[in-house]
């Protein structure tokens, strides 16, 4: 009938009304986050199945909300980028983690590459390069212990400009990643263009790769970054199954759950020693 019709356009519309009155008052919060001290950094190992030994770890931001606790960074990062507040804390995230890893080596705690997450944003800066040396240079930290994820669509998008600015990253010394690999543009036409180190295979293909097109084409990514002379990490690894099916393949980095979740730096002084050659 044509009460219950707009009875349902009501429901609907609270419920609009629900999820932008949230994104609102997160937009109002995270604007203050940084000041108020909410980041926190989580640190997810990347693991050499043959050697067993941690490689690498990834840095995963997390935000400590006052009232609602934990907030996912599926839920924030967007806004932050949407608002621009996702370069400040960019900035905040590499002078942590560049400081963090330095502490690591002092204390002979560990000794692998950390990677962060960058943003389409970050590319928009003049000067992420003046950015990225600073952290260094502040932290002392040397440059191949760092390591930048980018996504194919940020490679890809106004690809002179960032493969500009990854060169002069990489002449540096600092490492680059494509993340999410297979998911974005797969323009590979123009792979070979691009000064990455790694290929990160998406986790999609991962968490299918029972399914024989899903292997085919994790099979091939791992060829293509060795033609192309690159690494290639696998994410989202759950099950000895998986970690079998990517070793008959030939990869040997693999980044997920079975092995590790991301943890907080007091947990990380244990795992590495338990997981350190
Ligand atoms: P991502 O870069 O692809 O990071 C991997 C995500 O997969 C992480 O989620 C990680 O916790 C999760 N993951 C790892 N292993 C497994 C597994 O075995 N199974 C499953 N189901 N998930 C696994 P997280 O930490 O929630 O981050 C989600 C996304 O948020 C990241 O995806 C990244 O795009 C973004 N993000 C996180 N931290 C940052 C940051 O500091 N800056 C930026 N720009 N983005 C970030
Ligand atoms: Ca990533
Ligand atoms: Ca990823
Ligand atoms: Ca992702």
């Amino acid at each position: 009938s044509k009460d219950s019709g707009k009875n349902k356009f009501s429901i609907f519309d609270q419920e609009m009304n629900r999820h932008q009155l949230r994104r609102m008052s997160l937009e109002k919060d995270l604007r203050k986050a940084l000041a108020r001290s909410e980041f926190m950094v989580v640190y997810q190992p990347k693991w050499d199945s043959l050697m067993n030994v941690t490689v690498g770890l990834e840095a995963l931001l997390r935000w400590r909300h006052p009232e609602h606790g934990i907030i996912s960074p599926g839920e924030f990062i967007p806004i932050a980028e949407e608002t621009g507040l996702i370069v400040p804390i960019t900035y905040w995230m590499l002078h942590e983690v560049c400081s963090q890893n330095v502490l690591w080596h002092k204390e002979e705690v560990a000794s692998v590459a950390v990677s962060i997450n960058m943003s389409a944003r970050m590319f928009e800066t003049e000067n992420l390069y003046e950015v990225v040396e600073e952290a260094l240079s502040r932290s002392g930290l040397p440059p191949h212990f760092l390591e930048l994820e980018i996504t194919e669509s940020i490679a890809m998008n106004n690809m002179e400009e960032t493969v500009a600015q990854l060169s002069k990253l990489r002449s540096l010394g600092v490492r680059v990643s494509l993340d999410d690999f297979g998911t974005g543009f797969s323009s590979l036409g123009n792979l070979d263009e691009i000064p990455v180190n790694t290929l990160k295979i998406d986790q999609v293909f991962i968490r299918k790769s029972k399914m024989h097109s899903k292997k085919a084409i994790i099979s091939n990514i791992i060829a293509i970054a060795g033609n192309l002379n690159m690494e290639v990490v696998a994410e989202g690894v759950e099950t000895p199954e998986q970690i079998e099916l990517l070793q008959s393949l030939g990869c040997r980095v693999m980044q997920g759950y079975y092995y590790g979740r991301p943890m907080p730096v007091s947990e990380l002084g244990q795992w590495f020693t338990e997981n350190t050659a």
